[in-house]
């Protein structure tokens, strides 16, 4: 492919789309309604308002709890999420809020340029000594975001002069030129940032910098060795015994297979996406499809949760995808849709987006509850009550079940869902000067700019519960262009017309191409069939073996103990069982739920030992109807038992 940036789809931005219904809107309207007010609730009475209000005897006013290093992160999530709310839903009260603590950012901000509430309040003397654990360049990243979006949001620009100059040191201080020093974040996230700062400002010298942290990473002589020698430290000793766990084991363009912290990493290569979309470089193109292949082939869940292990919040090995155990953070699925939305503007392919949709609808959507104000951090495919794996951050209720909570210690995931939530209308589209692609379907309406003429798009849908998907199309005079339509991974078979009129188009890399010169009032039709689908594994992924799971369109369908009894890993799906799916209009709004025959496979009685032989023990299988929902609206009602993957009988 010869890759010349100049002919590769554009991403929109989200005040070109307009959401008035379906399942965004609904997640839109708890996001605006509850998720932002109770974040902002939260960052408040945990002292990170406060801890802006540079202490000089090192207390937060009114708490003693002391800062902790990543707090300045969730301040900058919280701004990116309310600015992207207030781009398409003005709110007076909101962006007062925003202007205030905006305010405090900025007294907070030293001479020199340097921004930070933990170093700033607590130990100046500590300032950039450990690039490896210590979060200054990820907050900074984080805020940079935050600021980039309150301008577009606002036409404010006072927080993004406070990250230019946060980011004028931080060029100042690190680099490849002589007299600098050569480090580079050790949670990525400022390289993602780095190039959004150089696409609102046009400055070169961010973009630079950003491939300059990219191309640093991992190389010998070791930054994070000779970091650690001056703090009096052996590398050896370093927690996590190997830098692989924040992707600097090798320089990254030697690097072949998805490693480490999970968060870290997506971060990373999304960065690394837009340094190579940016730069026009082959090379980390190339370097992009091999870490997406082996990530999305080897290591990702079926609900697109990323990295199976609490102990390094990330990845273990090809296959290992534990479903009670699996860690898979909320922000793993956020970061990887932030990936793959960016390899599609690198490589236009629905592959990317398939893997954008199964992350938002799966992983990402169960982060946060229906009514918006509990979050996951974990989001493991079984869940059965007295375990609870990541007690460090997720805690119990008192039954013992793993249930949302309204806060962690360390709260990445609520801001970051927030955010993502609220810029999701960003994602629906993307246009070349010809071509207009539909991404995501929902109901919505944008505008967006085609060989000079503004073009009107409307769709109606109820996906991703129904397959069919009406666009009307809106142009001053006719106007010939292409329409790009995506057909998703999982759909098997559709129909397409336009204005009636049958159409027989075969996709191309996952788009089918309606090429003609278009009216006020066309439209387009497009029904994706959407029957139940029984997943079946990988064979080498162990954990799910015998296993079945349930998926209709994009949505990944799980069990759960109110609606089916206890003991769910005793019930089996008969191969020859008739799955249906209905609307349920009572349930959270009206979702789809699949139903259909099941068997609950139980001793007649049981001796009381632990393990008895088969010749002993009669087993009955008592047939019952079965009710599946959306895997991410789990854990909303009664608290109890969970499965996604379900024996096959
Ligand atoms: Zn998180």
């Amino acid at each position: 492919m010869v890759f010349d940036k100049k002919s590769l789809p554009e991403p929109i931005y989200l005040d070109q789309v307009q959401i008035p219904g379906g399942l965004w809107e609904n997640r839109q309207s708890a996001n605006r309604n509850r998720t932002i007010p109770a974040i902002y609730n939260k960052l408040q009475e945990t002292g990170r308002i406060d801890a802006w209000k540079m202490n000089p005897d090192r207390t937060i006013p009114g708490r003693r709890s002391v800062i902790y290093m990543f707090f300045d992160s969730d301040t900058g999530k919280w701004v990116e999420a309310a600015a992207y709310s207030l781009h398409t839903h003005p709110d007076k009260a909101l962006e007062k809020q925003v202007d205030d603590l905006i305010d405090l950012v900025e007294s907070a901000q030293e001479d020199d340029g340097y921004l930070n509430t933990f170093f700033g309040n607590l130990e100046p003397e500590n300032k950039w000594a450990n690039l490896r654990d210590w979060h200054e360049m990820y907050n900074a990243g984080h805020l940079i975001e935050g600021a980039v979006a309150y301008k577009r949001a606002t036409g404010k620009d006072k927080l993004l002069k406070v990250l230019s100059r946060f980011a004028d040191l931080i060029d100042e201080k690190f680099g490849p030129d002589e007299g600098k020093e050569r480090g580079y974040p050790g949670h990525p996230e400022l390289e993602m940032a780095l190039a959004t700062l150089y696409r609102e400002t046009g400055e070169d010298k961010y973009l630079a910098l950003s491939k300059y942290f990219i191309d640093e990473r991992g190389k010998d002589p070791h930054y994070f060795d000779k970091e650690a020698a001056e703090r009096g430290e052996k590398p050896e000793d370093f927690w996590a015994q190997s830098y692989k766990y924040c992707q600097a084991h090798k320089p990254i363009r030697e690097q072949e297979e998805a490693t480490g912290h999970a968060v870290r990493a997506c971060y990373l290569y999304a960065g690394i996406a837009d340094v190579a979309l940016e730069t026009e470089d082959e090379e980390l193109l190339e370097l992009s499809r091999l870490l997406w292949n082996d990530l999305t082939s080897h290591q990702m869940y079926i609900t697109g949760g990323l990295g199976p292990a609490h102990s390094v919040e990330g990845f273990t090995f090809a296959y290992d995808l534990p479903n009670e155990t699996a860690y898979a953070e909320t922000c793993a699925g956020i970061s990887l849709a932030f990936w793959a939305h960016r390899m599609f503007h690198l490589e236009p392919h629905g592959r990317y987006i398939d893997v954008m949709e199964r992350a938002l609808y799966n992983n990402v959507l169960a982060g946060v509850s229906y009514e918006g104000d509990q979050f996951f951090y974990a989001n493991p495919l079984t869940s059965y009550p007295f375990i609870n794996p990541h007690e460090h951050f997720s805690g119990v209720n008192s039954d013992k079940h793993y249930r949302r909570q309204d806060w962690f210690f360390c709260p990445c995931c609520p801001p970051n869902l927030s955010r993502i939530v609220a810029n999701i209308g960003s994602y629906f589209y993307s246009t070349t000067d010809e071509r207009v692609y539909v991404h995501m379907y929902n109901d919505n309406s944008t505008s967006v700019e085609l060989k000079g003429a503004t073009v009107g798009l409307s769709q109606s849908t109820n996906y991703p519960w129904d397959g069919a998907i009406q666009l009307t199309v809106d142009v001053e005079n006719p106007t010939e262009f292409e329409i790009a339509l995506r057909i998703p991974g999982w759909c098997r078979g559709y129909s397409l017309s336009v204005n009636g009129n049958a159409q027989s188009l075969t996709p191309e890399n996952g788009y089918v191409i309606v090429s003609r010169e278009w009216q006020s009032g066309d439209t387009v039709t497009l029904t994706l069939d959407m029957p139940v689908d029984r997943i079946v594994p990988h064979p080498q992924i162990r954990q799910d073996a015998g296993h079945i799971a349930l998926q209709r369109g994009p949505i990944v369908y799980c069990l759960e103990e109110v609606d089916n009894g206890a003991n769910l890993a005793n019930v089996a799906i008969p191969a020859n069982s008739q799955l249906d799916s209905g609307m349920e209009g009572d349930l959270f709004g009206g979702i789809a739920v699949i139903t259909g025959d099941a068997v609950r496979i139980e001793p007649e009685e049981w001796s009381g030992g632990m393990y008895e032989p088969q010749a002993v023990v009669k087993h009955t299988r008592t047939p019952f109807k079965f009710k599946a929902i959306p895997y991410y609206l789990w854990a909303n009602r009664e608290p109890g038992e969970m499965r996604v993957w379900i024996r096959e009988a």
